[in-house]
């Protein structure tokens, strides 16, 4: 079976995202990007992310819901508290998750890079039903994508703006199994 399919993870939920365009060249892949997100903020389970990356907020009651509504943000993979692996844009389009940012001297990390929203926050832990559906998830994609070569935090590429995945992700569990981690790309 092939684990892959145009892009699409054959162990995610397909949930697409209008907000996306197209790659130059799959072979420019060589990041991966890790991010936390809960909304409403510290709240999970409600399936409010996926309305996010759908442009479906206008419809919600909540005042910051309906704020953030106009937002045009995604992200390729959401990874659920329960373990569950979503996913709104095929890895061979660029999605909206980094915004400015730069790794290594290389501005615009979206354009060659996969992201990953870890259902959660800056305040407690991840779940190890996360942490084994995301490590399953890396190494696929670096099997599928070669090109792949370092994985870092949204924090690592924009730190002037951005906290995620924060202090309660442990990157140590993926520097166990080998995963390629690059935390100093700016430096
Ligand atoms: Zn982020």
């Amino acid at each position: 079976m092939n684990k892959f399919e145009n892009g699409f993870y054959s162990f995610a939920t397909s949930c697409v995202s209008p907000n996306f365009e197209s790659r130059h060249s799959n072979c420019d892949i060589s990041l991966i990007v890790l991010h936390n997100i809960s909304l409403p903020p510290f709240e999970y389970g409600s399936h409010t992310i996926d309305k996010l990356f759908q442009n479906k907020l206008d419809k919600e009651k909540d005042a910051f819901l309906q704020s953030i509504s106009h937002l045009r943000v995604s992200s390729h993979f959401l990874i659920e508290r329960c373990g569950v692996i979503k996913q709104f844009v095929s890895c061979n389009d660029i999605a909206y998750h980094a915004g400015i940012s730069s790794f290594h001297g290389r501005e615009k990390c979206n354009n060659f890079s996969i992201g990953i929203e870890l259902e959660g926050c800056d305040f407690e832990p991840f779940t190890e039903e996360q942490y084994f559906s995301l490590i399953n998830l890396l190494h696929d994609l670096i099997q599928e994508y070669p090109s792949i070569t370092a994985i870092c935090g949204h924090s690592d590429i924009a730190p002037n703006r951005k906290t995620d995945p924060g202090y309660f992700f442990d990157w140590q569990r993926l520097v166990d199994v080998n995963l390629p981690v690059d935390r100093n790309g700016v430096t």
